[in-house]
């Protein structure tokens, strides 16, 4: 059985809000891929209501490619606790950090969701704008911490 790297992360001894570097990956071609957990929540503790996942997935997609370059995708977890972010090259952590704390401000002043329509969206009926901005608020009011394990914000 194949390893999966994210299931080998102790979620009793992280502390949310905080960014990690879940991963690197480079091929023989020369291409290299990061990838990153935006963990909003602490894990099995709270979860994002489905209307807030949702409408911060539109935005995020949205928002951060404004922020940061090479973006590949941006995707809910499943346990709705926050949202994986694939990216092209390595950037340190730090420029990721500010660019989501960037994004998340915007969102608190934001009136509209991108693509919400019944031709762009798989679940129009399904967003929250106002939830998605208490919950983008919580995690800039906590900070995001730059450790999983230790609450570091430099
Ligand atoms: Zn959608």
């Amino acid at each position: 059985m194949a390893k999966v790297e994210s299931f080998e992360l102790d979620h009793n001894l992280v502390k949310a809000p905080y960014l990690r570097v879940a991963g690197v990956e480079k091929n023989d071609k020369g291409s290299t891929v990061q990838k990153y957990d935006l963990r909003f929540l602490q894990p099995n503790q709270d979860a994002l209501p489905t209307g807030a996942l949702h409408t911060l997935e539109h935005l995020l997609a949205t928002y951060l490619r404004d922020e940061l370059d090479g973006i590949i995708d941006i995707s809910p977890m499943g346990c709705r606790t926050g949202f994986y972010l694939i990216k092209w090259e390595e950037d340190s952590p730090e420029v990721v950090v500010e660019a989501l704390e960037k994004t998340l401000q915007r969102i608190l002043d934001t009136e509209e969701v991108p693509a919400v329509s019944q031709i762009s969206c798989g679940n129009y009926k399904d967003h929250s704008l106002f939830s998605a901005k208490e919950y983008a608020k919580n995690v800039l009011e906590k900070g995001l911490s730059r450790d999983p394990f230790e609450r570091t914000f430099a």
